[in-house]
Order: structure tokens, then C-alpha cells, then sequence
């Protein structure tokens, strides 16, 4: 992953119309069952030796954070936390990439409540999207128990222009985030927060660099 290779990529997504991902999503008939299934932990995926990543580690971005820091009036550390499942050390300090939505013990997500998700209307962009996603060859369809439902048009162009929307957002912010901390930032490099860490960690998100402190693993 390079600077150059993302704002290629940028480039080409801002000359691609939303609406060539409609059919895909229209044809899959997603209409959210509100059952919880992504909301919670299914399983982990193994991204490298070093990391063991739960399903529902879920990338925020500090915009998603804002919002639904407005919409409940909660507190910065209560909505979010370092992304512990994406770090890496400089030397002198731990580096966390982004932040995710904070899990309960339970390993669900902390605003999954008594079977619904509590800020349904404040919900983070990427929960908007699911479950779509952007690849190189277009729509990639994730897990999901609202597909081969009805849909309309208008809902899947509306999903479509979303899932553009994030693509790009998420781009803008891996180009940001290398250029704060260059080459460290590769996948060989990053690893879980060890189990026992305790102390400063550094949370490079794409608008800066901030200092949260970790005094107890979840
Ligand atoms: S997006 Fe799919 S998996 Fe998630 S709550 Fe809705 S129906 Fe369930
Ligand atoms: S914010 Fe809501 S939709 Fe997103 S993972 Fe949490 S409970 Fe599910």
C-alpha cells in the first residue's frame, strides 16, 4: 500500500458513477432483518501470524465517532477505542491505526442493546454500508440475513452511492494516515496490542495523531 497506488485508486472511484454498483446490490435484495449477526462476535479472522481479528472489530472513522457523540451525548472513550487489533511499534511509542466502535465483554458491540442496535440513527457510515463493500472488481457481498428480500431502487441506489462514499472516505484516510507515519505503516509491521500492555498508545486515525491511554485490556 502506497500514497501513490491509493490516490490512483481515488481517482479512478471519482469517475465511477455509484449507480454501476445498483444492479449488483438490487439483485442481492438486502433489506435489514435487524437480527444483530454483524453487530456481534461470529469469529475471528486471521490476518497475519500476528493478528486474530473478531468479525466485529468494527473501523470507525473520528466523523462516525462525532456523530454519535452528538446524537447520545457520550464521551469520546464510551463510543470508541484504539484499534488494539492494528498496531505497531516506532521505538518509542505504541501506534494504534484508528479506532473501532468499544465491544463489551461479551464481545458484541457496545451499542448492540436487548437485541437492536441503540443508535440506529447515528450508526457509524461502515454499519450503513453492510453488507456491502467495494473491491477491485466492484460489490462484494458480506454475510448477511436480510439478503433475497425485496428492494427497491431507490434504496439501492441510495446504498450504492453510500458504499461509494465510504470507499473513498476509507482511501483518503490510509493516504493521510502514510502520510503521517510513512513506511512503518505494512501489514508485516502490524500486530495485536500485546494482551498485557498498559500505558500511552498513539492512535494515528487520518486527521492526527492522539494520545489515549490504556489501563485495562476489554
Ligand atoms: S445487516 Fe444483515 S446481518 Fe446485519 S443486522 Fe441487518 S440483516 Fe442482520
Ligand atoms: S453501531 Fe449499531 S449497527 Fe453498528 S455494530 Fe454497533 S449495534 Fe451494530
Amino acid at each position: 500500500m502506497d500514497t501513490t497506488s491509493l490516490r490512483g485508486r481515488i481517482g479512478q472511484l471519482i469517475h465511477m458513477h455509484s449507480r454501476d454498483m445498483t444492479r449488483d446490490i438490487l439483485g442481492s435484495g438486502f433489506s435489514c432483518a435487524r437480527c444483530g449477526w454483524c453487530c456481534r462476535e461470529n469469529f475471528k479472522i486471521r490476518i497475519t501470524p500476528n493478528i486474530l481479528r473478531p468479525s466485529n472489530a468494527i473501523s470507525i472513522f473520528p466523523d462516525d465517532i462525532r456523530c454519535i457523540i452528538r446524537g447520545t451525548g457520550m464521551q469520546w472513550e464510551e463510543v470508541a477505542q484504539p484499534d488494539i487489533y492494528s498496531c505497531l511499534s516506532d521505538g518509542e511509542r505504541m501506534l494504534a491505526i484508528g479506532w473501532i466502535l468499544r465491544r463489551n465483554e461479551a464481545g458484541d458491540c457496545s451499542f448492540y442493546r436487548e437485541g437492536e442496535c441503540s443508535i440506529y440513527e447515528f450508526r457509524p457510515m461502515i454499519c450503513r454500508c453492510y453488507p456491502f463493500f467495494m473491491d477491485e472488481r466492484g460489490v462484494d457481498v458480506m454475510h448477511c440475513n436480510g439478503l433475497g428480500n425485496e428492494m427497491t431502487r431507490e434504496r439501492a441506489e441510495e446504498m450504492a452511492r453510500m458504499v461509494k462514499r465510504y470507499e473513498m472516505k476509507k482511501l483518503r484516510s490510509y493516504v493521510s494516515i502514510l502520510e503521517q507515519i510513512g513506511d512503518k505503516l505494512n501489514l508485516a509491521n502490524l500486530r495485536e496490542l500485546p494482551y498485557d500492555y498498559c500505558g500511552e498508545i498513539f492512535v494515528c486515525d487520518g486527521e492526527g495523531i492522539t494520545v489515549d491511554c490504556i489501563n485495562k485490556l476489554p
